[in-house]
């Protein structure tokens, strides 16, 4: 058991980055609850700004720590070389790894992982990353990257890059999870990537609230899967390895709109995924043996990436505003929860 809890102990992983404050926020005069205290710690108070010295120490915070405190001028390079390169190492070696953005809309989670054109994230360096350390290992005798872009939405798995009806996911003896009529795409370069992912976003499913944000409610994931041959003490092998990036759906809570019923609904489904999510972190953490995976169609999907000998990194994005400090108190709590005991 002991060994069990051991055995995780580099399989999961748990960071948090703040965004800068937006100009929005700056706009309302909205001022800092959270900020990096050092490398591995945020620190979190109520609605006291640094400048406010007295109150700030009348005030009583808290100390979270994690495997990586990014602050918000952190650069996507630094974000992905501290939580992504390990694991796109261990898919060139056959392994299965995953990567989670998890936290409130608006709080960094879709910058994080598919960036911008001019400063791309984690999905397109993992990529860049990826065919970089191929062109080194691999014998070309037989590659092949292939890309999936998917969404869960409502339970239903649709899939991004090739937008249609609900696709039907199943287990496989030999090959596992299975998106039946899933698009593969094969990626050749990094440079496709972006505009690939860019024109998957558009068909991920949005709906307007009241607040007038858009807010997703669909959790976004690329799977990548690789098969290359190398030379391993001057035998040929093949080695196949999958890497899945997620950027989860917003992980606040339904918001009372005018379409009631239909957003509760929505977020009673997106709480179910969240939620078996964080049954099957907590379990694996726990070093259970059963773990979870059939309560929601994300579980499902990442059945074969979480767990075992796969190694996982939680990104938990959060705002550093007092206006959205609930949110940044709840997603604190969440990656805390999800980190090693
Ligand atoms: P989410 O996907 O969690 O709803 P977004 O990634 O869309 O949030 O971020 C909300 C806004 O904040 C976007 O305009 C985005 O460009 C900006 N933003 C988020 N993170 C950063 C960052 N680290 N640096 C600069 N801008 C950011
Ligand atoms: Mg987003």
């Amino acid at each position: 058991q002991e060994d069990a809890i051991e055995g995780h102990a580099d399989r999961i992983k748990v960071y948090v980055r703040l965004r800068p404050m937006s100009s929005k926020e700056k706009a309302v005069g909205a001022r800092c609850c959270v900020r990096e205290a050092n490398r591995r710690e945020v620190y979190l108070t109520e609605a006291a700004s640094e400048s406010d010295y007295l109150r700030l120490k009348r005030l009583k915070g808290r100390y979270f720590a994690f495997d990586g405190a990014f602050p918000g001028d952190t650069s996507q390079e630094e974000i992905y070389r501290c939580s992504t390169a390990r694991l796109v190492e261990g898919v060139l070696e056959g392994q299965n790894s995953s990567v989670f953005c998890y936290g409130a809309t608006g709080a960094g989670k879709t910058f994080t992982m598919l960036g911008t054109p001019h400063d791309p994230g984690v999905m397109v360096l993992a990529m860049k990353d990826l065919f970089a350390k191929l062109k080194q290992r691999s014998t070309e005798q037989k590659l092949s990257v292939s890309l999936s872009y998917l969404e869960v939405y409502n339970e239903t798995v649709r899939d991004l890059l090739s937008p249609g009806r609900a696709l039907v996911v199943r287990e496989d003896v030999k090959q596992g999870v299975v998106v039946a009529g899933i698009t593969q795409y094969k990626a050749f370069s990094e440079y496709e990537v972006m505009a690939l992912l860019q024109e998957g976003n558009l068909n991920r499913t949005t709906e307007p609230t009241r607040l007038n944000e858009t807010s997703s409610r669909s959790h976004a994931i690329l799977q990548v899967i690789v098969e290359y041959s190398t030379y391993v003490d001057s035998h040929l092998v093949t080695r196949i390895g999958k890497l899945s990036l997620i950027d989860l759906a917003g992980s606040e809570r339904a918001i009372a709109t005018d379409q009631r019923t239909l957003r509760s609904l929505e977020g009673a489904n997106i709480n179910r995924s969240l939620l078996a999510l964080s049954s099957c972190i907590s379990a694996l953490v726990e070093g259970k043996k059963h773990i979870p995976f059939r309560n929601s169609k994300l579980t499902q999907l990442l059945k074969d990436s979480l767990g075992g000998a796969c190694q996982t990194a939680m990104i938990a994005n959060v705002s550093p505003s007092n206006l959205s400090f609930g949110e940044t108190q709840n997603t604190l709590y969440w990656a805390d929860r999800a980190k090693e005991i």
